[in-house]
């Protein structure tokens, strides 16, 4: 069919028709539960509510979840992607640093190290963890907001000597509304006055009930400066992400999240991904957000140029015709008219919900839908 009804939207999101509506509201478009929706606008409301749209033939929407999923075969262990929150000076960019030192795999690469917003680290066992390093809280709840799902494990910072603080609160906070596991990283136990049983003791006044304490959150006491215990930390959080049972389809188009993105005076749009499955190759074409483009180049976290970036691996990519926003989803396609497409459509949208709200309807018209 050329179009669809609200309705039939609904039923095929398994969504009440009054949320699709609301959503159409959102958008600008009224609409009632029988009326008939032009497939962009269907898959507008659909990408809208969180859904994956699939166009099977042009002017034709088919909803489904069926490309999120890859078959359990095709499927193989993928490393853990790790954000590290916690209070002001409590050690987080220290911490970074440290697990950084780490890597094994630097030494023989000889590159230089490159902020890129996202690391690996290679351990002894050549098993690897990705850490973001974009400053925690902000990039954490961006790309919630946008609605993506990146990190796996929080790593909770708490100072030895300081104990939880306003913003050790809000992360755990924030870690719980996205269901991610925490380990604790008890720093500074290096400094005389740090004592890890008392940070213990105010975590579980957060439920946060540590393994010492009877719970299943691992604590681990470390100290950045001097480097001690990172080997136990990293074991923590393997331990965790063999829990998780983290895997993904390295044989497919990629797709993933853009962790940071900027416009580079002498390389132009450059953006950093995170691979999330799939392997992104140079030379693929592909959509981020509202932006599109063909590979040019792929750059690892030491600065060299890589053919390829498999699942948890962050890479920059250049080539991209405009800068997306950190939290846009990335999906390889298999033709620049498709990208173009996709591209298109989504400025299209995004122009007309900055419409919707500059108009000042939506509050109110959401406010009658209640
Ligand atoms: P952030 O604000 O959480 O990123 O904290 P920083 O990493 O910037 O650290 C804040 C201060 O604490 C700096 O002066 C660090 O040198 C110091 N610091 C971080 N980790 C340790 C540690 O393990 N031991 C000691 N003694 N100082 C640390
Ligand atoms: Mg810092």
């Amino acid at each position: 069919p050329e179009t669809i009804t609200v309705q039939e939207l609904a039923a095929r999101m398994s969504e009440r028709g009054a949320d699709v509506i609301k959503t159409l509201m959102r958008m600008g478009v009224m609409a009632t539960i029988n009326q008939v929706i032009d497939p962009d606008t269907a898959e507008l409301v659909v990408t809208e509510m969180g859904h994956r749209p699939k166009r099977v033939a042009e002017g034709d929407v088919e909803i489904g979840l069926a490309d999120t999923t890859d078959a359990e075969g095709t499927q193989i262990a993928r490393p853990p992607v790790v954000t590290i929150m916690g209070h002001v000076d409590h050690g987080k960019t220290s911490l970074l640093d440290a697990l950084r030192a780490t890597d094994v795999a630097a030494h023989e690469a000889g590159g230089i190290t490159q902020h890129i917003g996202a690391y690996q680290v290679t351990l002894p066992s050549g098993q690897k963890i990705t850490f973001l390093d974009t400053p925690g809280h902000e990039a954490f709840t961006a790309m919630r907001a946008r609605g993506a799902k990146v990190t796996d494990i929080v790593v909770l910072v708490v100072a030895g000597d300081d104990g939880v603080m306003p913003q050790t609160k809000e992360a755990i906070a924030h870690a719980k509304a996205a269901g991610v596991p925490i380990i604790v990283a008890i720093n500074k136990m290096d400094k005389p006055g740090a004592d890890a049983s008392r940070v213990q003791n105010e975590l579980l006044r957060e439920e946060i009930q540590v393994e010492q304490l009877g719970g299943d959150v691992q604590s681990i006491e470390v100290s950045a400066t001097k480097r001690m215990n990172l080997d136990k930390l990293e074991e923590a959080i393997l331990l965790q992400a063999e829990v998780l049972e983290l895997r993904a389809n390295p044989d497919r188009l990629a797709d993933g999240v853009v962790v940071e993105a900027k416009l580079d005076p002498g390389r132009g749009s450059v953006a950093t991904v995170l691979v999330q499955r799939g392997t992104l190759k140079v030379g693929d074409v592909l959509v981020a957000g509202a932006v599109w483009g063909r590979v040019r180049r792929l750059v690892d976290d030491r600065g060299q140029a890589v053919e390829s970036a498999g699942p948890a691996f962050p890479v920059e990519i250049l080539g991209l015709a405009g800068t997306p926003q950190a939290g846009d989803e990335f999906h390889v396609v298999d033709s620049e008219a498709r990208a173009r497409e996709i591209a298109d459509f989504r400025a299209r949208r995004d122009r007309q919900a900055e419409l919707a709200r500059s108009a000042g309807g939506r509050g109110t018209l959401e406010e009658m839908m209640k």
